[in-house]
């Protein structure tokens, strides 16, 4: 009789506005480390922590689905950008939970996003859903609340997502690249390269839509 090892997906929301190298490296770094059967990258519709996004909800599907195509560990899922009210964490986990109800989650977030983690929806409940993976990103620096989250997490000594079904916080390190979609709009809106910070089909599809070439942010 064989054992299956219960499957291990990853999700990992955005706005993605546009897909970046820095998402995509960290993408592919984390379906390692964590040995993941895949990793779901979910961009938001309406983000309920976030500004309105520049491009269409459309559009951005389609650059995800255009730099993702020779990764087949990372996978698109369109179901929060599909919806036509704010999206929340908690509710696509659930979500998830019904689909795939033997699969172990991580849901992945920047630490600018953990840092205001007490602030979403039913957040305690999310940690009964799911692990919490906390990625190091550059310049950012985490809060007060989440540095005492982390602190209390700390001392349920044994506590590894490697062996937890729900529950458990921890952070990563990944290659540490300072790109961010706001400098990447702002490159295009000034005229400037975005050679290597992007992909070249994503610069080749930003050229061809005439994207961001208006300053917003
Ligand atoms: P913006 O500049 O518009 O705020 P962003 O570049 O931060 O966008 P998001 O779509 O908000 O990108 O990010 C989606 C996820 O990817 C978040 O968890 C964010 O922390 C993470 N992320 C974004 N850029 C990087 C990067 N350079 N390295 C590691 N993680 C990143």
């Amino acid at each position: 009789m064989t054992i299956q090892t219960p499957q291990r997906i990853g999700l990992f929301g955005g706005t993605f506005d546009p897909v970046h190298l820095g998402h995509l490296r960290t993408a592919i770094e984390l379906a390692e480390n964590y040995s993941l059967s895949q990793l779901r990258l979910l961009p938001n519709h309406r983000p309920a922590h976030r500004d309105q996004p520049t491009v269409s909800t459309a559009q951005r599907i389609e650059m995800l689905e255009i730099a993702t195509q020779n990764l087949s560990q990372l996978i698109i899922d369109p179901r929060e950008a599909m919806r036509d009210k704010a999206s929340y964490t908690f509710d696509t986990l659930t979500e998830f939970k019904q689909e795939c109800p033997d699969s172990t989650l991580i849901f992945f977030m920047g630490q600018d996003a953990f840092s205001a983690f007490d602030t979403w929806y039913r957040w305690h409940e999310i940690l009964e859903l799911a692990n919490l993976v906390v990625i190091d990103r550059p310049d950012a620096n985490l809060s007060d609340w989440a540095l005492n989250l982390m602190a209390k997490q700390a001392d349920k000594i044994g506590d590894r997502i490697i062996d937890s079904a729900t529950g458990v916080i921890e952070c990563c390190s990944v290659t540490q690249l300072a790109i961010s979609a706001t400098d990447v709009r702002q490159r295009i809106a000034n005229r400037q390269s975005v050679d290597f910070l992007v992909p070249e089909r994503i610069k080749q599809y930003i050229v061809k839509h005439r994207l961001y070439s208006e300053a917003r942010n």
